[in-house]
């Protein structure tokens, strides 16, 4: 029988919740790995600007997920790269399974895996990624200098990501359904002083168009008077919103109607031991404080977890599981 590698705690997720939590844990002494399938950072990486952090008043997304990351690794957490492809609750300790078919074992689990860009759902938007169609301005936006761009939608990051794509391309055109935009009040003062921004109110895209060159334009419908038109563009940015990324959720944990995990106030799920934190956790609003303050209060809640568990009589472990937790 293979052995099964063990662990205090295991944190599926390198995003700001999860490495915060890495450094929580590390600084409880619990013997933990984080495992993360892109590079740390998670959709921080994707900003050009942080402004709400404190401590810093400007921060590049890419350069605040390195501190974070370097800040976990001073304590010696281990992060490897790798696809978890299940993790199956269990009473003395939790299995999750890798996709290169090995198998680890954990007392706790924290999930911090955050979430993916929300679909617009119009014809063109999937065979077009990548060829004019994108959901990250400052991955894409150095292709869009001095040319025509359509983002749509009305919030923080539909207005984040057109601040950014101003400075580069000649044109934005934000497209939203209402007449109001949900960004907040700084963040929509900034949009407006902008004077290659235009703010189509009461518009949908319902199309998007190409030519052999990739994306040429949409087609737009007006949410008020159903009327349609055709406006020209070089590429289209999604922001639309948000989807929890909810794959690795055990079948039976309580979720909201749309998907997100429901925790207690330590993060915990429904099974014991295993937490949900940051951008996949039901909650009023997201944000990298928020991930963060999350991270902190479900490894705590962990660490105190495995304490318990270690001493109680429900934890008579297989020998060589003890041992593996001993090296
Ligand atoms: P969001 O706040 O949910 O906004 C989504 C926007 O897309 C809304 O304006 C919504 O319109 C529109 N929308 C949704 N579905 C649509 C559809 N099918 N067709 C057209 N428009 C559609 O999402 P977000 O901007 O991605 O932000 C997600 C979270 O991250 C929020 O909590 C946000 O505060 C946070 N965030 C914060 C910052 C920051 O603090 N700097 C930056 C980025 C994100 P309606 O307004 O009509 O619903």
């Amino acid at each position: 029988m293979s052995e099964t590698e063990m662990y205090d705690l295991i944190i599926i997720g390198g995003g700001p919740g999860g490495l915060t939590a890495g450094i929580y844990a590390m600084r409880a002494a619990l013997k933990t790995l984080l495992i993360e399938m892109g590079s740390p950072g998670g959709q921080v990486n994707n900003s050009d600007s942080v402004e709400n952090w404190p401590g810093d008043e400007h921060i590049g997304g890419a350069e605040l997920s390195m501190k974070f990351s370097q800040h976990a690794q001073s304590y010696g957490l281990e992060i490897r790269s790798a696809e978890v492809t299940e993790l199956k609750p269990g009473q003395d300790y939790h299995t999750i399974k890798l996709a290169d078919g090995s198998t680890l074992g954990a007392y706790a689990v924290i999930l911090a895996t955050g979430g993916h860009p929300r679909k617009l759902k119009v014809p063109g938007e999937d065979q077009l990624y990548g060829q004019g169609v994108s959901y990250c301005a400052v991955c894409d936006g150095f292709f869009f200098r001095d040319k025509t761009v359509v983002v749509v939608g009305g919030g923080d990051a539909a207005v984040e990501e057109s601040l950014y794509l101003a400075k580069l391309a000649k044109q934005v055109y934000i497209v939203h359904r209402r007449d109001e935009l949900r960004a907040g009040a700084i963040l929509q003062q900034r949009i407006k002083a902008e004077c290659n921004v235009e703010i189509l109110w009461n518009s949908v895209v319902t199309a998007i168009k190409a030519d052999i060159s990739g994306v040429c334009a949409v087609d737009l419908k007006d949410t008020q008077t159903g009327e349609q038109r055709e406006l020209a563009t070089d590429g289209v940015f999604i922001f639309i919103g948000f989807e929890p990324n909810n794959k690795l959720v055990p079948a039976g944990t309580k979720m909201s109607a749309n998907g997100y995990v429901i925790t207690d106030d330590k993060c915990e799920t429904n099974n014991p031991g295993i937490f949900a934190i940051g951008d996949l956790r039901e909650k009023y609003a997201k944000q990298i404080i928020l991930a963060a303050a999350d991270g902190c209060t479900a490894a705590l809640a962990a660490s105190h977890y495995v304490e318990n568990l270690k001493a109680s009589d429900a934890c008579e472990m297989p020998e060589e599981i003890n041992d593996t937790l001993s090296n």
